[in-house]
Formats: C-alpha cells, sequence, structure tokens
C-alpha cells in the first residue's frame, strides 16, 4: 500500500499519500447525541482514560492532558523508503515525521470552549511543549497543531481532542505566510501581522474580544463566514515566545471567542482550528507573527459552504456573507455557555 509524500509539480507543494490509512476505524455514518445528553465517560471511546485504542494500546488513567502517538499515522518515523516515480517529472520520497493526539481532557463531553481558562491555558503550555520538543529535531521542518471538531469536518468523536502533524516539509500556508511576512519586513521594516492588528483595532467593527495582551476577531479578508483569528497582540515567532501573563490573556480570548461558537446557534459549533506557528525549518523568521485561525465550515446551522468551482476549481474563494454583520453576531452571543445556563437553570 502506498505510503510516501508526492510533489505537486502544478502547485509547487507536496501530497501526503497514505493509502495505508485505508484501515483505519471508520465511524462517520453514527449519529451523534446532543452533547447535553453525553456521558462523561464513555467506555467505547478510544481517547477516554483508561480505553483500549484499536492499536492495541491502552490510555493512562490520565487527569488532565493526554498525548500519545496516533495509531494511524499520515507521517512517520518508519514510513517505508519509496520506491522510484518511473518518469523524471515526478518526485517522492518517505512521508517521515510524527502524527500524535493530543486530549484536552478526560472529560468525554467536554468541549474546548467549556474548560475552565486555567486548564485551556494548561493546554496551550502542553501546546508549546509540542512544538518546541518536536521542532527541535533536525527532520521536522514544521508542526501544525490543528483540531477538527464536529461531523462537518469528519470528527464523529465529540471527546475534546488535536492533533499535531511535525513533518519535513512546511505546509503549504505557512509557506506563504513565513515568505510574505518576510518580503513585507524586507520591504517596510514593519510586521505585517501587526499592521492588520492596528487596523482591526482601529474600525474595531470585526472586533469580537480583546484584553490586554491578546485578542480575536474577523479578518477583514475573511474567506469563510465566521473565520476568526486569536493572536497575543506582540510578534512572537511561536507559543515558545510567550510570557506567563500572555498566555493567561490568551487562554481567556480563546475561551471568549469559542463560547461565542457554540452560543450562536445553541448547538456543538464545527471547525478546523489551526495553530499558525513559524517553521522549524531553521529559518529566522523575525516577522512571522503566531495567531491560531479558526475555519468554520457553516454558513448557517445546517448550511455548509461547498467548496466548488471558484475555490476547488479556480483556487480563490467566494464568501457570500459580510465579516462585519458576522463579527457583529458572534459579539452578540454573550460569553455565558448556553450549556452553562442550560444546567443552572437561569
Ligand atoms: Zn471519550
Ligand atoms: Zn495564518
Amino acid at each position: 500500500m502506498t505510503w510516501e509524500e508526492r510533489w505537486h509539480p502544478l502547485r509547487e507543494e507536496w501530497v501526503i499519500i497514505a493509502a495505508h490509512r485505508q484501515t483505519r476505524p471508520w465511524s462517520g455514518e453514527t449519529i451523534v447525541r446532543p452533547s447535553t445528553d453525553l456521558p462523561a465517560y464513555d467506555p467505547d471511546c478510544y481517547l477516554c482514560p483508561g480505553n483500549l485504542r484499536v492499536g492495541g494500546a491502552r490510555n493512562e488513567a490520565y487527569q488532565g492532558t493526554f498525548v500519545f502517538t496516533n495509531d494511524h499515522p499520515c507521517v512517520g518515523p518508519d514510513s517505508p523508503d519509496p520506491a522510484p516515480t518511473g518518469a523524471d517529472v515526478y518526485r517522492n520520497r518517505a512521508a517521515r515525521g510524527v502524527a500524535r493526539v493530543v486530549c484536552y481532557s478526560p472529560r468525554h463531553n467536554l468541549s474546548l470552549a467549556e474548560l475552565p481558562a486555567g486548564e485551556i491555558e494548561q493546554l496551550l503550555r502542553v501546546w508549546r511543549e509540542q512544538y518546541r520538543e518536536l521542532g527541535s529535531r533536525p527532520e521536522i521542518k514544521h508542526v501544525l497543531v490543528f483540531e477538527n471538531r464536529g461531523e462537518a469536518v469528519g470528527v464523529s468523536n465529540p471527546h475534546p481532542h488535536c492533533q499535531i502533524y511535525a513533518t519535513n516539509f512546511v505546509f503549504k500556508t505557512i509557506e506563504t505566510e513565513a515568505r510574505v511576512t518576510q518580503r513585507y519586513l524586507a520591504e517596510t521594516g514593519q510586521v505585517l501581522f501587526q499592521d492588520i492588528l492596528k487596523a482591526e483595532r482601529a474600525r474595531g467593527e470585526r472586533v469580537i474580544f480583546e484584553n490586554d495582551t491578546a485578542i480575536s476577531f474577523v479578518p477583514y479578508f475573511a474567506r469563510y463566514a465566521y473565520e476568526v483569528y486569536v493572536a497575543p497582540k506582540a510578534t512572537h515567532p511561536s507559543l515558545a515566545e510567550l510570557s506567563e501573563r500572555e498566555l493567561g490573556d490568551l487562554a481567556t480570548v480563546l475561551k471568549e471567542t469559542l463560547i461565542r461558537f457554540d452560543n450562536l446557534w445553541q448547538m456543538p459549533f464545527p471547525y478546523v482550528m489551526v495553530l499558525h506557528q513559524a517553521p522549524t525549518d531553521g529559518g529566522g523568521h523575525s516577522g512571522f507573527h503566531f495567531h491560531i485561525e479558526f475555519h468554520p465550515p457553516l454558513r448557517q446551522p445546517n448550511l455548509l459552504k461547498y467548496l466548488a468551482g471558484p475555490e476547488i476549481g479556480g483556487g480563490n474563494f467566494l464568501s457570500d456573507t459580510s465579516p462585519e454583520e458576522k463579527a457583529a453576531e458572534l459579539r452578540a452571543a454573550g460569553n455565558v455557555h448556553y450549556r452553562q445556563i442550560d444546567s443552572t437553570g437561569q
């Protein structure tokens, strides 16, 4: 079965072929009950403490966060050396790297939005540690931390968790951001993201929440209806450079933002969350400003933003919504999680 990286000569980017993962468990057809009905512990969940995973390993009886190596990795240290491509125009190489899973909490039915701010801060420390450890390995060029949340993005297990892909190449979007921010710094002497923050704070109409050192906003150029950036206000290439105070403020802004997502339609809000941190390829990346991006696929409670002709075929997004209106909706969604209100009967 094919497991390798193939170079896309037209897009100038790597494609990971991980056909061996076809054997991974498929549970996409399971109907997930509303999260209010979910138990705190599910004996059938492969992420809950003490449970057996498909690969045969047993989870620790963990109390806080729990990190383990993905049982069905798309990149791994033992991935095979690929066979010759058979054509000069094609290139390939081994899909080397590390794929891990991070459980946010032993609680099966608790979302990131519902974690206490202190536990979100602790999770930020775990992400920082993973970035440092994996990024320091010479073969690792980038550490991608991301969470796919909800069936709309293909995840049927509600247990709060994210994934880490530490790869031997830099993901395309990060590579573009690193190149663009470096050029902007060379040409203007300014950090591009600082100028974006300045513009967003000057108008304020797309800002969702901010405190002393962190902010969240729907960017002016949002491609998805409820696209949101969460960032420290000071420029740091990655989580590794944040002070303790900045970590705490960032955790607060994350929580404020996530609660508004869930409150918007009183349902677990599906999204792809991704940490954009500087590549660990030995480059300078001084103009790179660490931030977290949310790409929610829904435009309305049961209306997906379909990627079609312009997006898939042409590569540019066509958005049917106004970033200013969507930011106003999120600001107004309230900062007490709807499940908390339900349970206290307010
Ligand atoms: Zn679970
Ligand atoms: Zn970014």
